[in-house]
């Protein structure tokens, strides 16, 4: 006991533990969560993801204390239970405990990254690679790419082939690990990307690309350097697709 302690103090996984501790399997996360599939398996329910967590961190201490080495089939397992959230935070309100998987997902995201045991996803990477982008120029040229080119072909085979995917998508089948390329393209192309969007950025159409600046947008007719202003964070990288 006291080298398992000893273990769950030092490291990350310690404090994920602790985080999902108190849970109390009353399932009232259950229906509020953004990806509850009832059908589904069981990395669909914040409640069950907790149930899996603990035994993977179970995982992770008998190995150590037996000094086998992790496998590398617990990190999969980590990363297939970490990914499976929208970060939506629904679930805390509902909690007796409030446990918020949420958080414990990125806490689960951010030990993966540490440990170098994030899988490359081409996806994720061009959507990050595109909202770290500061010179302009690249902005530009990715946002090109994706919305002129990406969305646009995204949309034309949701009009060609959006009456093949109607079987998988009015009653999606239960899965096991990742889902068959097939299932994952018609599931890519069920829903439309939006279409008509602005040509520029919001930088670009302020005329503030420069990344040293911080933009605070107020009427200069009707304020002055020393009334309050308030400061407009686009997040999540709207700013890079919807200027609104
Ligand atoms: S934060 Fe994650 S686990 Fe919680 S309700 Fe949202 S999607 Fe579900
Ligand atoms: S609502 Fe909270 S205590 Fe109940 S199962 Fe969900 S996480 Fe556990």
């Amino acid at each position: 006991m006291g080298h398992e302690s000893l273990i769950m103090q030092q490291s990350d996984i310690g404090a994920i533990a602790d985080s999902v501790k108190d849970c109390l399997r009353c399932g009232k996360c259950k229906p509020v969560c953004a990806t509850h599939v009832p059908r589904a398996n069981l990395l669909y329910s914040p409640r069950n993801k907790i149930l899996a967590t603990s035994l993977l961190i179970e995982a992770f201490l008998y190995e150590e204390q037996t000094r086998r080495g992790v496998s590398i089939k617990h990190w999969e397992e980590f990363e297939d239970v970490a990914d499976h959230c929208t970060v939506c935070h629904k679930c805390e309100s509902p909690c007796p405990v409030k446990i918020d998987f949420g958080d414990v997902s990125m806490n689960m995201r951010n030990l993966l990254r540490k440990m170098d045991k994030k899988s490359f996803r081409p996806g994720n990477a061009a959507a990050m690679f595109f909202l770290n982008a500061t010179n302009p120029e690249t902005i530009k040229f990715m946002r090109s790419a994706m919305v002129d080119v990406g969305f646009k072909a995204q949309r034309l085979a949701n009009d060609v082939l959006r009456g093949l995917a109607k079987k998988q998508t009015a009653k999606p089948p239960a899965t096991l690990g990742a889902a068959p390329i097939k299932e994952q393209v018609i599931h890519f192309i069920n829903k439309k990307m939006p279409g008509g969007l602005p040509k520029k950025t919001a930088r670009a159409l302020l005329d503030i690309e420069d990344n040293d600046y911080v933009p605070i947008i107020r009427n200069p007719k009707a304020t002055t350097a020393e009334t309050e202003a308030v400061f407009y964070f686009p997040g999540c990288g709207s700013e890079r697709l919807f200027h609104k």
